[in-house]
């Protein structure tokens, strides 16, 4: 999906929705790109409309049966305006990450703590909802274990990173080799592409294999340290590259860049966002928020949309769609 052109910042989100009426057109061009078809008849063409306070109704001209905007999304049924959903999901999904329903209510502006509580928690049903599909398959995989939490109360976590080669790899490599003798680390030609975090009892061979295979594609490169936990990899059709040094702290650098880069900003996260404090009972789902911003760290329209319950469109809007005041103007 095309999702260049989404508002980067805050002024540009403010002009592409900047009220309701903005924010209903969004709806509606997201949910019928072609125009309005009627859910009951599957009547084709311009509606009847009704706007209400937090959404608009949308009367067939054929059937005369309403359809509300909202319905299907996070935003059903509720009275908050459309401007402070979409203000709340843009700033979830880009701004700032993991915060308080109090931080959430002073910037949407709410009266109400309660208000600000329930709509952090919708849009954060999106976020915690754990990834089904696999990762890997063309791209490798490196897998690893790390510990999270305080001194007496750590807990295993093991994750999974797709490893990319950047399209520039080529260059990067014959220029590094014109200026540097041997070759050039591994790290400096690939980036992250998806992860997937769990958490586990312990480090044994079961927790960790099963791991691998809910979340990573038969027939990929899976990349590990030397553990034995994982010598059962290629029995369930992965192609296992272990670590063959074991206990040289920077062969294992050199062949696990991604995962102990990404163990490292998750930990930052944790630290910062929330003090180093999540209950052991709650850290798998700050692991699946983690994990969904990641993942969508170059579609932030996919991001938006996932959390308001907007289903996807085949297409994303052109840049053009976007900034025309299509959305704009739409009263
Ligand atoms: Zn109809």
């Amino acid at each position: 999906m095309d999702t260049r052109g989404f508002p980067t910042n805050l002024p540009e989100f403010q002009r592409v929705f900047p009220n309701d009426d903005a924010c209903a057109k969004y709806l509606e061009k997201m949910r019928w790109p072609d125009g309005f078809t009627c859910p009951k008849c599957n009547e084709l063409g311009e509606p009847y409309r009704f706007a209400t306070r937090s959404s608009v109704v949308l009367r067939c001209r054929k059937c005369k049966v309403n359809t509300s905007l909202t319905s299907g999304t996070v935003m059903q049924s509720t009275h908050t305006p459309l401007s402070t959903w979409f203000w709340g999901a843009y700033l979830i999904t880009t701004q700032t990450p993991g915060q308080s329903a109090l931080q959430f209510q002073r910037q949407l502006g709410l009266s109400r703590y309660e208000t600000a509580f329930q709509i952090l928690h919708k849009l954060r049903a999106g976020m915690v909802r754990p990834e089904r599909d696999c990762i890997g398959g063309e791209y490798p995989v490196e897998v690893d274990e790390t510990f999270i939490g305080g001194v007496h109360n750590k807990t295993v976590v093991v994750g999974a990173i797709e490893v990319r080669l950047r399209k520039d790899a080529e260059h990067r490599a014959a220029k590094y080799q014109q200026q540097h003798a041997g070759g050039i680390p591994l790290k400096k030609l690939v980036y992250a592409g998806r992860i997937r975090l769990r958490v586990v009892t312990g480090r044994s061979a079961h927790e960790l294999v099963t791991f691998v295979n809910q979340n990573v594609a038969k027939g990929s490169i899976v990349r590990t340290d030397a553990a034995h936990s994982y010598h059962s990899l290629p029995g369930f059709y992965y192609i296992h590259e272990p670590l063959k040094i074991a206990g040289d702290p920077e062969k294992a650098e050199g062949h696990l860049p991604m995962i102990h880069l990404l163990f490292s900003n998750l930990k930052t996260w944790i630290l910062g966002t929330h003090h180093g404090a999540i209950a052991e009972k709650h850290l798998q789902s700050y692991l699946n928020e983690f994990t969904f911003r990641f993942n969508r760290r170059f579609y932030p329209m996919t991001a938006f949309n996932s959390v308001l319950g907007i289903a996807a469109r085949t297409t994303a809007p052109t840049y053009d769609e976007l900034y025309s005041g299509e959305w704009a103007h739409a009263a």
